[in-house]
């Protein structure tokens, strides 16, 4: 088991973690989820099995996310007050604005987390699964559109929830290249 990750920029902390992230008692998780918003595999499935049917009859009532945008419901069974479902985009090679729609998703999502007073906010990994997004491109767009954002938040706790090993080094390298570079 790896050692817990921080790092810190002025009143914010950036974690990286390896853990499922509807165990996390966090102000909001985010949900990397498809444009229908009503359930899919990897970690959306996991959120709703964690969150019950609950979360699924409101995401009903919320008619689907473009992607690149984000929508807010309750955390219903969850740990975390709040689900933000975000949709990242599939990707296609990388010519196909992947970069700049994957860059949005996180920032809507801190939108929404600023807007519902979060002071704590954990990402998966967003279209690195099904979506196809390489890991470690992924993880830069990731680190860099966050660290874009804290300066809306008085002192916001991020945490980048990874699913395994690989995806947690190559945040932590995202990370460090980030802090070096202030
Ligand atoms: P997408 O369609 O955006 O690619 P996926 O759910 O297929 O979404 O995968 C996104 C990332 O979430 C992947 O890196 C996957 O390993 C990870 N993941 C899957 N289940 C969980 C979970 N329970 N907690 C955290 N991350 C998860």
């Amino acid at each position: 088991m790896q050692a817990r990750y921080e790092r810190r920029l002025g009143a914010h902390a950036l974690e990286v973690v390896v853990a499922d992230i509807t165990t996390l008692a966090v102000d909001a998780i985010v949900n990397a989820a498809n444009e229908t918003l009503l359930g899919g595999g990897g970690v959306d499935g996991a959120i709703h099995r964690a969150a019950g049917p609950g979360l699924l009859a409101e995401c009903r009532k919320i008619g689907g996310c473009p992607t690149g945008e984000a929508r807010l419901t309750a955390g219903h069974r969850l740990p975390a007050r709040h689900v933000i479902h975000t949709v990242g985009p599939i990707w296609r090679g990388g010519d196909r604005d992947e970069e700049a729609l994957l860059a949005a998703a996180y920032r809507n999502s801190l939108v929404l987390a600023r807007a519902h007073d979060c002071a704590s906010i954990a990402f998966p990994s967003i279209s690195t699964g099904v979506y196809g997004y390489p890991g470690r491109a992924a993880a830069e767009v990731a680190v860099t559109a966050v660290a874009a954002e804290l300066s809306q938040f008085r002192a916001l706790r991020v945490v980048f929830c990874c699913f395994s090993e690989p995806a947690a080094d190559w945040h932590r390298e995202a990370l460090e290249a980030l802090v070096e570079g202030t």
